[in-house]
């Protein structure tokens, strides 16, 4: 596949990233020569006959391959250039990929029913009515400075109503549905996977229902041998195929890549992520898929001031393709020479949005149970410690509960890494809790109806029981992390991946402090789920303090949030509920950085035949024991 590394388009950001001020002019590479001093530019970087990357300088005469440059500036060893050459052409991703895939797998249940999809003669009916439509054409043209050719080239349509996509259209594009709508569809293999509309009347979208929503558009131009440019819609798309790029769009920065379109992207040589500059989200976004793809990928930055691909043609540019492809590849030199995905930057990132309230930002953790979802703003970057003081309290239930109901409302990606639960009891309890029905009574039907509920929702669930220490689990958390884009980690539980470590308080303490990192670094809401200490005589049955916590101290003091549940031991166990815990739960946030409006108590009721946790309203804090203070 990937043929001669000394030619992979990769190497120039070997060039890029050492070689300060290397710039494209005239179809060619230059630099200041870091073997000899100058004033003027005579290092040179290009491809010789054979199409491998050579540098000459025609001040000094220094020159060579891409592992002599290496070799050379960074004065080491033959060997070691190689291997850095190497790095820079391939990755891990293909380890990446197998490990997350032979652990985790999506919770589906049961097949669901098929998308929609077209032919390309049975879409033709909209590309010839963009052809025959003058004002679509020029709307193109002038809104956007594409030229019909490239739209062509993508198969844009036009429909004068959008009625001819959905029959009824939402109520708030009523008034316009029949101004003219631009459409943009998604091809795969020949076939029209998706199709969306742009109104020609105000910036609104429309999709044609029943067909695939979490699309890459543009997929088709992928290819091995040259760099892709990831943008933030259609246009933007439209306008780097029009100056000769390669290039797929996101519908969107909250769009998230599904596995299997992170694969067909990192078949690409290199992939380049030039999505919205907007400070906020939209970087965040693309700062969060720089993170997790690493290998090969880099990101554009727009000039000052210009949003996208689309605004920097138009001004900075002037609509000039020969200007905005050099503009483009100077950009991308740029990108090139800061190869390390920036993790301090997602933290200045966060800062930024700060301005926002937090209990109103889209991406932070929404509890179901809205008693505990004012308790304390969870946002990206956090830990969330959750025990029990005694076993068998349902707190692994009531953590697939709440992350199953983000994932489903919210559009949370989840990643549940079980300890040990098989994957038999967790579809057992997902279907018990989505239908509210009981675990032992549940047949194929119930996980059909189940299954649809589950539609769209990306929820990953796995397990390795031959894995022996903290670290061999958290790398598979943290390839399944970058496979599938989670935004949601649960790790449950921390002191059974800790179990076999020689020093079990050292090995949670490192456990947790990588956690922290991980969650920086890739923004997540990470969920630790905690086992109790084992219960004395003293404690058994009461409220604990959480520095009780078992094990090491860090448990707590690196987690940004602690919540508790407790459940009083019932004296007279009937054999109707076998259960020795009362169902009344008695919820705590113990810790919280980020406290919210409600009280940080609440009771609930564990109805656990059907494996789910109801609030009980209007609950007040229980008088407690002295010892017990928060
Ligand atoms: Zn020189």
């Amino acid at each position: 596949m990937a043929g001669d590394i000394k030619a992979h388009p990769a190497l120039l950001s070997i060039y890029a990233s050492r070689l300060p001020g290397l710039h494209k002019r005239d179809g060619s590479y230059w630099a200041k020569c870091i073997f000899h001093s100058e004033n003027t530019p005579s290092l040179n970087i290009g491809k010789d006959e054979h199409g491998q990357w050579v540098f000459h300088c025609f001040g000094c005469g220094a020159g060579g391959d891409t592992i002599a440059f290496v070799e050379k500036v960074d004065k080491i060893s033959f060997a070691k250039a190689k291997k850095i050459v190497e790095q820079a052409t391939g990755g891990n991703w293909e380890e990446t990929k197998k490990k997350s895939d032979e652990t985790f797998s999506k919770l589906e249940l049961e097949n669901t029913k098929e998308l929609k999809r077209y032919d390309l003669k049975e879409y033709a009916k909209f590309e010839i009515a963009l052809y025959e439509s003058k004002e679509a054409k020029d709307w193109l043209f002038t809104e956007r400075g594409i030229q019909y050719e490239t739209a062509r080239k993508l198969h844009f349509g036009y429909c004068p109503d959008i009625s001819c996509l959905n029959k009824t259209p939402r109520s708030e594009i009523q008034d316009i549905s029949g101004n003219g709508w631009v459409i943009t569809p998604a091809i795969e293999k020949d076939q029209v996977v998706c199709i969306e509309a742009r109104s020609m009347a105000r910036k609104e979208f429309a999709r044609k229902t029943g067909m695939n929503n979490k699309v890459l558009f543009g997929i088709d131009f992928i290819s091995w041998d040259e760099p892709v440019y990831v943008v933030e819609g259609h246009f933007d798309q439209a306008i780097m195929i029009q100056a000769g790029f390669r290039s797929v769009s996101l519908s969107s920065s909250s769009q998230k890549l599904t596995p299997e379109q992170r694969d067909i992207l990192m078949s690409a040589s290199v992939i380049i992520l030039a999505g919205d500059n907007d400070g906020g989200s939209g970087t965040a976004a693309m700062i969060k898929l720089w993170n997790e793809l690493q290998e090969r990928t880099y990101r554009l930055v727009w000039p000052k001031e210009m949003k996208d691909a689309n605004e920097t043609f138009l001004k900075t540019c002037n609509r000039d393709v020969e200007v905005f492809k050099e503009l483009i590849e100077n950009l991308t030199l740029n990108a090139y020479a800061n190869p390390i995905p920036g993790v301090k930057s997602i933290q200045d990132i966060l800062k930024h949005d700060d301005s926002e309230k937090a209990e109103d930002r889209p991406d932070r953790f929404r509890f179901g149970i809205s008693a505990i979802d004012r308790m304390t703003n969870i946002l990206p970057g956090s830990v969330i410690y959750i025990s029990a003081t005694q076993t068998s309290t349902g707190k692994t239930q009531f953590t697939l509960q709440e992350t199953l109901q983000a994932a489903r409302k919210n559009d949370e990606i989840v990643l549940n890494y079980q300890t040990e639960m098989q994957d038999t009891e967790i579809g057992e309890i997902v279907t018990a809790n989505l239908l509210a029905k009981e675990r032992n009574e549940i047949c194929r039907e119930d996980r059909i109806d189940a299954a649809k509920k589950l539609k769209d929702c990306c929820y990953y669930i796995g397990n390795n029981p031959n894995l022996n220490t903290a670290n061999e689990v958290l790398d598979l958390i943290e390839a399944g992390v970058r496979r599938v884009g989670a935004t949601v980690v649960v790790l449950d539980h921390i002191h059974f991946i800790c179990r076999n470590e020689k020093d079990e308080i050292k090995a949670q303490s490192q456990a947790m402090q990588r956690i922290k990192r991980m969650s920086q670094r890739f923004m997540l809401k990470f969920f630790v789920v905690g086992q109790p200490r084992k219960p004395g005589q003293k404690t058994q049955g009461k409220p604990i303090d959480i520095y009780d916590a078992k094990g090491s101290e860090s448990i707590v003091s690196d987690s940004d949030v602690v919540f508790y549940l407790h459940r009083d031991v019932i004296k007279n166990v009937t054999e109707e509920t076998a259960d020795n815990l009362s169902p009344e739960v008695q919820f705590r946030c113990m810790k919280g950085r980020n406290r919210g409006k409600g009280s940080a108590f609440c009771k609930l009721f564990f109805l656990g035949k059907i494996a789910t946790f109801r609030e009980v309203s209007n609950a007040e804090p229980p008088k407690t024991n002295s010892e017990f203070d928060f």
